[in-house]
This record gives structure tokens, sequence and C-alpha cells, in this order.
């Protein structure tokens, strides 16, 4: 793991940084705790859980679908020809597996890889909004229209958002979301591989982006109670 290169936020402490090895523990105590999952039908046909893989403290998350037959098999996220797709488009941007974190909506298999249900969904996404939480990401990568909608709160399809990104509170944290096809989707049809490879191409610079701080809440006006009070006499 890199050394931490970001500013330290308020209330930041040698504790709780996110190179400190309590908080990579942290996140291991929760996928410990998510691989009994039992909140949804989805843990029956499972094998494992697939709970997410790669540097804790990465600055870059990308959040696919759901696990497929390969995945649910060795419990890693993205290790077919998606996954083969993915590491490419990162090696093009200067980056291993190693350097981002994957992980899913879905952390069980739906059956014959069917889309993931609304039920599910509900069931699985405080898991997702956890790790978000835990890993403090920059940026976080939607891959298709399952996590997009989710993430974006919207919704607007990933044909009309990829390639556009936006601030959001995840997690507790502010981060640059960005919309792209999803790998699986772009393997078998050239024009959308074409739009993928160069959305991801903005990432790095995406990654270099300030973001914005929170607005301030809106103050509250006292009433002008003794102008009004004069104004009687
Ligand atoms: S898909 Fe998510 S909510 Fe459903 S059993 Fe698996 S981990 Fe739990």
């Amino acid at each position: 793991m890199g050394k931490c290169t970001r500013p330290p936020s308020a209330g930041c402490q040698p504790t709780n940084c996110l190179n400190c090895p309590s908080v990579s523990a942290e996140l291991l105590a929760f996928r410990d705790e998510v691989s009994g999952c039992t909140r949804c039908a989805l843990a029956q046909g499972r094998t494992q859980v697939v709970f997410g893989a790669g540097n804790p403290a990465a600055e870059l998350m990308f959040v696919g679908e759901a696990p497929g037959f390969h995945e649910d098999k060795q419990g890693v996220p993205f290790v077919g020809q998606a996954g083969k797709l993915l590491e490419k488009l990162l090696a093009g941007i200067g980056l291993a597996r190693d350097d981002v974190y994957i992980c899913n909506v879905l952390k069980c298999r739906p059956p014959g890889n069917r889309d993931p249900q609304p039920e599910e969904i509900e069931a699985c996404e405080s898991h997702l909004f956890k790790q978000v939480e835990l890993i403090r990401p920059r940026v976080v990568a939607t891959l298709g229209n399952f996590a997009t909608k989710l993430l974006s709160g919207r919704p607007t399809g990933i044909t009309r958002v990829h390639g556009q990104e936006q601030e959001v509170e995840l997690g507790g944290n502010r981060v640059m979301l960005y919309p792209l096809y999803h790998p699986a989707a772009a393997l078998y049809t050239p024009k959308m591989l074409e739009v993928l490879a160069s959305d991801f191409r903005r990432l790095p610079e995406l990654m270099g982006r300030s973001l914005l701080p929170e607005p301030e809440p809106e103050p509250v006006l006292a009433a002008p109670q003794a102008a009004v009070q004069l104004g009687l006499f």
C-alpha cells in the first residue's frame, strides 16, 4: 500500500488514518461479518459472498453489478473476461488491480446471472455504503446501469449519463461519481468499447481534481422582534 497523500480530514488521528492497519482491519472485520449475510434469498444459492478486492485505501473504487459464475466460485470480483478488460483499461492509465478497489452492488451471485431484483439491492446496499465509508475513495466509477442508478439516486440509464461526473455524498464522504459502461457489455460491442475506453482515459484527471467542500447550511435569521415591537407604539 502506498503512502497516504491526502490532506487529513477533520478529526484525523493516527488511529483512523486510511493507511492505518486498524482501518484495513476494520474493512477485514466487516468482510467477515458480511460473509455470513442472509439478508436476501441469494444467500441460498451462492458458493460464497464476493465482498470486494483491492487496496483498502484506494482513491479509485469500481462498483459493478453482481458476481457471475467465476466470481462466485473464486470469491473475487471481475475475474472473467470482463475483469481482463477492466485490467487492460486500468493498465492504459498506469494502474493495476491492486491500486484500486473493486466490488459490486450485490455480493452474491443471482441465479443464471439474471439482473439484480429491487429487493436484493435494497437488502445489500448498506454493505456497499459501508465499504465506501471505510475505504473513502476520491472517485467511485459505477459500471453499468445498476450501480449508476443506485449510487446517483436517479433513474437515468447509463447510455445517457456515461462519462458525466458528478459530486455526491456517499458513505458520509464527498466523492466524484463517474458512470461508465459495464466492461461485460462492452466486450462484444466495439462501439461501446470505444466509448468506455475514451471515458476511462478521463479517470486520472478526475482523481486529481479537488472536490468542492460541502455547502454550508443556510443561516437561520432571527426574527427582528425589537423592530416589530417598536413599530407597534
Ligand atoms: S446479496 Fe447481499 S444482502 Fe443478499 S445475502 Fe448476499 S450479501 Fe446478503
